[in-house]
């Protein structure tokens, strides 16, 4: 390409300016501020074009919400009304920060909450946005995902993602144009470091989150399901209340997604032994006042495996419905049970949920099992339904194929010193639980632990070897000899 003197001085210009980048000045503040505070409607134009598109790209709006970019960065109503009325002042700070960024503060005095805002080139960005601006994307048919670490990142839990997220749209029926819009659009994923990288992003204390200005996933867990399945239901009803009550929110999240690092069926299993043994029981969690009083290990478990009841019972249409029905205004109200199926259609849930243990402890193999494993440490066989594990404190089991660069932060947490070379499961066994992880997704898959058993039989060790077997369903590659590893734990 030949370029004119002219074109060549104006690029010399431009390129320089882009070098010096350019800082926000007190005035370009000030108009922002005078909109934030009087003309709420006007606020969309100082928000960068990809963020403002990537507020709107999955059409998911909030009743009564004009500016969805600013749900959690907003000032409140009655702030607003005391800058107006002279009751209050507000106070700015502006930070230049690199690569051209900016941090405006804002102190309202007296009282009243600090909000901070980003700034590029004077245009409006999340906190995310500034802070993964150098993060590596990848993407898949679902996703884009943004990683801080490389190494906390494989391709089998993204594979798992997109697959977890097809089950979900099925689950929760969405359409085929649908499906392809969210194909299309992607679900943003932003995977963590640490819990100091999260609160840089989100501000909250947390392991992971859904980001309702963005519809953003922020989390420091590589397969968050939890987080999906609250993006995936706002994304099915398009047009939602901002509040819904957390029997349903909170029941159909962990009903589909389990919680951060737990499958769901660990936690419905968590769900049934309160229920069987009345330690928490769904009743007490319909009013809002005694959900958000009780602990979480408590209500999350209960409210999941109900609401899994409530899908299975009603149907996704009637039971969105239902979901539908108590948000917004009635988010806050007690759940009329005579909105819900019949006591005894929920006991008949609960036998049929009783009837097929992951872990059995104590069983031993059989005569047409095939040995993968014996020497003194441990023992493995399957045969077409059942791996049979007689091991002392834990084993690893490699998958084909190790992922690259990867390195699991469960296997990290049970073995701080030791380095990791792509073992994909690991089960563990002690007196009191057996646990199976996934280390790819870094999810517990499946646990068995006696004392959250109404009639669970006691962990068997003969000789130091724990003696139980597993559902073969749980590994999704056959096991080989040459791929299983003993390490002691926490060495
Ligand atoms: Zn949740």
């Amino acid at each position: 390409m030949k370029l004119g003197l002219f074109a060549r001085v104006m690029l010399v210009l431009a390129t320089a300016a882009n070098v010096e980048a350019q800082e926000m000045s007190a005035e370009v503040a000030d108009n922002f501020v005078s909109d934030l505070l009087n003309t709420p409607g006007g606020v969309s134009k100082w928000v960068v074009d990809d963020e403002l598109e990537a507020s709107r790209r999955l059409g998911i709006s909030y009743d009564g919400v004009l500016n969805k970019f600013l749900v959690s960065y907003d000032i409140d109503e009655e702030t607003r009304d005391r800058v107006k009325n002279g009751t209050a002042r507000v106070h700015r700070t502006l930070k230049n920060l690199d690569a051209g960024f900016s941090l405006l503060s804002l102190t309202f005095e007296p009282g009243g909450d600090d909000v901070e805002y980003y700034f590029r080139d004077d245009r409006l960005v999340s906190p995310i946005y500034y802070h993964s601006r150098d993060w590596r994307r990848f993407e898949t048919n679902f996703f884009v995902f943004f990683l801080s670490d490389k190494s906390l990142f494989n391709n089998y839990g993204a594979e798992k993602l997109d697959a977890f997220v097809a089950d979900v749209l099925d689950v929760i029926g969405v359409s085929e144009t649908r499906r392809n819009k969210l194909k299309e659009a992607k679900i943003y994923y932003y995977l963590c470091g640490s819990s100091e990288e999260i609160r840089d992003l989100t501000s909250y204390n947390t392991r992971g989150m859904y980001n309702l200005a963005y519809d953003y996933i922020v989390s420091t867990y590589n397969c968050h399901y939890h987080e999906i399945v609250h993006l995936l239901v706002n994304f099915k009803l398009e047009k939602v209340s901002l509040y819904t009550h957390p029997f349903f929110q909170e029941g159909i999240a962990v009903a589909l997604g389990g919680r951060g690092g737990k499958e769901p069926s660990i936690i419905r299993d968590v769900g049934m032994f309160l229920e069987q043994s009345q330690i928490a029981k769904y009743q007490d969690l319909l009013s809002y006042e005694s959900f958000v009083a009780t602990d979480p290990s408590l209500s999350y478990p209960t409210s999941g495996l109900y609401n899994a009841f409530l899908i299975d019972a009603l149907g996704a249409d009637k039971y969105l419905e239902l979901y539908r029905e108590y948000s917004g205004e009635k988010a806050r109200v007690e759940v009329l049970e005579s909105d819900l199926p019949t006591t005894d259609l929920w006991k008949s849930y609960l036998r049929t949920c009783a009837a097929a243990p992951t872990i059995v402890s104590g069983e031993r193999d059989g005569d047409d099992c095939d040995p993968i494993y014996s020497d003194a440490q441990a023992k493995i066989c399957e045969d077409t339904t059942r791996v049979y594990f007689e091991i002392g404190a834990s084993v690893l089991l490699s998958g084909a194929e190790t992922p690259a660069e990867f390195v699991s932060v469960v296997f990290k947490n049970h073995y701080p010193t030791h380095s990791y070379e792509g073992e994909k499961y690991l089960i563990t066994a002690d007196k009191n639980e057996i646990s199976v992880y996934n280390l790819y997704t870094n999810n517990l898959v499946a646990k068995y632990v006696p004392a959250m058993l109404v009639q669970g039989s006691p962990i068997v060790v003969e000789d130091g070897l724990f003696y139980f077997s597993v559902d073969a369903s749980v590994f999704d590659e056959a096991l080989r000899a040459t791929n299983i590893k003993i390490l002691p734990t926490g060495q």
